[in-house]
């Protein structure tokens, strides 16, 4: 292995969310607690600069998301409009650790997510929210992403 390949693999790890769009993450999950909140990080490559919330329409909201069709449609019209993408997709964990689901997983790979980055808010400890960010490959590899918040590594509380 290439020095230039460990370079590319680490700048590939990693996820830049600003402080403002954290604090947004942790309100969503705590407005939706106890159902699953879910949504869009909107940005360019690795940069997120715009969260867009989603309702959450599936069935067992606490436990599962599903986000809502048309305002999905609504979404990527609005990154095509404004030439940008999904850096990732975010939903939470309202009574679970902030790691992927069997289930999210599964979706991630069957389903064919719109990202392959996978935000994840944990409110197991409803006073210190968790976010965690993952990579989902086509092979169902889970890969920990660093985030990286106004140029600093975010360490897991705001
Ligand atoms: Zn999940």
């Amino acid at each position: 292995m290439t020095d230039s390949r460990i370079t590319n693999a680490a700048a590939a790890l990693s996820i830049n969310i600003p402080r403002r769009i954290i604090a947004d993450l942790i309100a969503h999950a705590l407005q939706d607690d106890p159902n699953e909140s879910c949504g869009l990080l909107i940005g360019n490559v690795d940069t997120v600069d715009e969260m867009q919330r989603m309702s959450n329409v599936n069935s067992k909201p606490v436990s599962r998301y599903t986000m809502q069709p048309a305002e999905l449609v609504e979404a990527q019209e609005k990154i095509r409009r404004t030439n940008r993408e999904f850096v990732a997709i975010y939903h939470s964990h309202t009574f679970t650790q902030g790691y992927p689901s069997k289930t999210d997983i599964k979706n991630a790979v069957e389903v064919g997510s719109i990202s392959t980055r996978h935000v994840i808010v944990s409110l197991v400890e409803k006073t210190r929210p968790i976010i965690r960010a993952f990579e989902i490959n086509d092979k169902s590899e889970v890969t920990e992403l660093v985030i990286q918040t106004d140029g600093e590594p975010y360490r897991g509380s705001d």
